[in-house]
């Protein structure tokens, strides 16, 4: 790659000089959404979602910013909040990164300037930044690997990336490399009390970032000394494990190049793969990227469900009999009222996706993108903005389950104001606001449309040309999308149009005219021509209700299907339904035709799909009871977008819908 691909440093995942990667991240604020979709929700992360968090992360509630105080000795009190409580407060200062990146509003760099010095002076002399650690009585640094230094360690060094590329400011750098520079001196060496401490893994990706943003090639070797340890030692208990479950669970019974099946806590497999998958694109270690693809096949062609979302089970065990939590459980083992999907498992999801599409230059990773985005991503936070979902089952159904007996918080039958275990929403938002970003990947001579949304590309080709390029579209509610070229070199080169998957039919036009490429749903179509300032590309692609059944193997949808509209999954909400009808009692009539309807009011603005349902009404509450023929009554109404349930009062749900077909 010639030495101007430099000029794609200030990207989110800053791949610019990697070999080993097909598609490069543009720099961050090269896209923005300009209207439609995502243009609002980036609107709304910064008018409400963010000032929302930043008054409970930075007040007594969210006592994120408190815990950094008190660790500086500026304010008296104890820490609150988990463990983890530093790296969600990493990602709410991210988050507003994006949004300083977009707008240049001043006040925001003032306020990330005045968080980023109570953090460098709660950090210690020698880099150490860990404010439970650092003020709780009786508790020492790297003393057990439950308490997530390696977590906030690698948000710090992500968060601390982002801010240096959107700010050029080096203040939340110096702090990031202190403290990797500690990391380095302590678990470089090989020594014994060290050696399990890689664990909910973040801190790879944040070495890379890291290695990336200073060409510091020793943050490199850390990040990958953390893969090639796991999976070497006995599981067993030691001192540094002792309080939270070992083996699968954090994935240390297999190392990560003998790994065939994503096991244990989702969050912290995805991280972790996510993070492998950079230490690739620096390396292009064949054993890495032939695990890697094994298990990005796992994990979406054998555990995922049909809104994107990952972790089926909230407790259980792996196929190795590990006790495991928030994680993955059997293969096609899909329950629906019981489903974890955390909204972190989710996204990460969607993270471990892009680099993979990044490293092959394939499409289908950036369909998994785009399903997480506008569905169970977007399921984890309100219309309003203020309050959030941590996990994201398919159907919930009322007094099914004592919520209240659940020894967290994170599974609720309504979104909560404020959640304890705050890693979730500071994740989604930044993702929101990052989202742009996402939109457009640099090839080697050419550039893909990744996601669509009515956007400018205002970037630089790898070759240092300029590129301008405007989406048009209404897309996700409208199939039609747009693409001018606003100004471009005047020698030939690619646009890549990501085809989804789904997008079965799609043709597409340049200049009006039939182009001579192939349109095959699930690949990017290569459009390769000399471009010229005001050539058009138009993406047509069917906007049709599809249904959706599950593998044969997956009995929990057996004879139940999800209905679908381009990439958007829906759902029947009890709100939609005659009072007192359980969501249980409710079949889909397979033989009525599925209209849409654009409703700009509702729920932020949605289209809903307009069904027949059957409710059934002779059912009692026996565990078992005998059947002749169901009685059913015919009623017509709506179902929403499943991200958009749960904002009319509490309610039951479900995404799959028994289906009765007239054969
Ligand atoms: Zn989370």
């Amino acid at each position: 790659m010639s030495s101007t691909s430099n000029m794609h440093s200030n990207a989110i995942t800053n791949n610019s000089q990697s070999p080993f990667v097909k598609l490069k991240s543009i720099n961050f604020g090269d896209c923005s959404w300009t209207k439609g979709f995502w243009a609002e929700k980036v609107k709304s992360a910064g008018d409400k979602m963010l000032p929302y968090m930043g008054d409970l992360l930075c007040g007594d509630i969210g006592h994120g910013l408190n815990n950094f105080k008190i660790a500086a000795g500026e304010k008296e009190g104890e820490h609150k909040g988990f463990y983890w409580h530093d790296g969600d407060f990493y990602k709410f200062m991210e988050a507003k990164m994006y949004i300083y990146g977009l707008t240049k509003n001043e006040s925001l760099l003032k306020e990330l300037d005045e968080y980023i010095a109570v953090i460098g002076r709660a950090q210690e002399e020698d880099g150490y930044i860990h404010t439970h650690v650092q003020i709780t009585d009786g508790v020492d640094r790297f003393e057990n690997r439950k308490y997530h230094e390696m977590y906030n360690f690698g948000h710090l060094f992500i968060s601390a990336s982002v801010h240096f590329r959107i700010t050029g400011q080096r203040n939340f750098l110096d702090i990031a490399v202190k403290m990797a520079n500690l990391l380095h001196a302590y678990f470089m060496p090989d020594t014994k009390h060290y050696q399990r401490f890689g664990f909910n893994q973040t801190q790879i990706m944040g070495l890379v970032e890291l290695y990336r943003t200073t060409s510091d090639k020793k943050y490199l070797k850390l990040a990958e000394k953390f893969i090639n340890r796991r999976g070497t030692f006995e599981i067993k208990h030691d001192s540094t494990t002792i309080g939270y479950p070992i083996g699968d669970m954090v994935q240390e019974r297999t190392p990560l190049r003998e790994s065939e099946e994503a096991v244990g806590h989702a969050v912290l497999a995805l991280y972790y793969y996510a993070g492998a998958a950079d230490v690739y694109a620096e390396t292009g270690e064949k054993a890495l990227i032939d695990a890697l693809d094994k298990l990005w096949e796992n994990v979406t062609g054998k555990k995922m469900y049909v809104t994107g979302a990952v972790g089926q089970a909230h407790y259980g065990a792996s196929t190795s009999l590990d006790m495991i939590e928030e994680g993955f459980i059997d293969a096609y083992m899909m329950p629906n009222m019981t489903a974890y999907n955390e909204t972190c498992a989710n996204l990460c999801n969607a993270m471990f996706s892009s680099r993979m599409m990044s490293i092959h230059a394939e499409s289908r990773y950036a369909d998994i993108i785009e399903l997480v985005l506008y569905n169970s991503g977007l399921s984890g936070i309100g219309i309003d903005g203020e309050d959030y979902f941590y996990s994201n089952p398919l159907r919930m159904v009322n007094n099914s389950r004592n919520y209240d007996s659940h020894a967290d918080v994170t599974e609720s039958p309504v979104r909560q104001p404020y959640l304890e275990c705050f890693c979730c929403p500071p994740n989604l938002v930044r993702t929101i606001c990052k989202s742009s970003g996402w939109a457009y990947n640099l090839s080697e001579n050419g550039v893909a449309v990744v996601l669509f949304g009515a956007n400018n590309l205002d970037t630089t080709m790898l070759d240092g040309s300029i590129l301008k390029l405007s989406q048009d579209t209404e897309y996700p509610w409208k199939g039609l999308v747009k693409i001018t070229v606003d100004a471009c070199k005047k020698s030939e080169f690619d646009i890549k149009v990501r085809i989804p998957k789904w997008a079965v039919g799609s043709t597409m036009e340049v200049n009006g005219e039939a182009v001579n490429v192939d349109v095959i749903p699930g690949t990017f179509a290569n459009i390769n021509r000399i471009w010229k300032a005001g050539d058009t590309i138009v993406l047509y692609m069917p906007m049709e209700v599809t249904l959706i059944e599950g593998h044969n193997r997956i009995e929990e949808v057996r004879n139940q299907v999800a209905v679908k509209r381009g990439p958007i999954v829906y759902c029947i909400e009890t709100p939609d339904l005659p009072k007192g009808t359980s969501i249980l009692d409710v079949y889909l009539n397979g033989n009525t035709p599925l209209e849409v309807l654009h409703k700009p009011e509702f729920l932020g603005g949605v289209t809903t799909v307009n069904v027949e349902l059957l409710l059934r009404k002779d059912k009692n509450g026996d565990m078992y009871q005998t059947v002749t023929k169901p009685n059913f009554e015919p009623f017509k109404t709506q179902l929403v977008p499943y991200f958009a349930w749960s904002n009319r009062g509490q309610a039951e749900m479900t995404v799959f819908i028994p289906v009765i077909w007239d054969i």
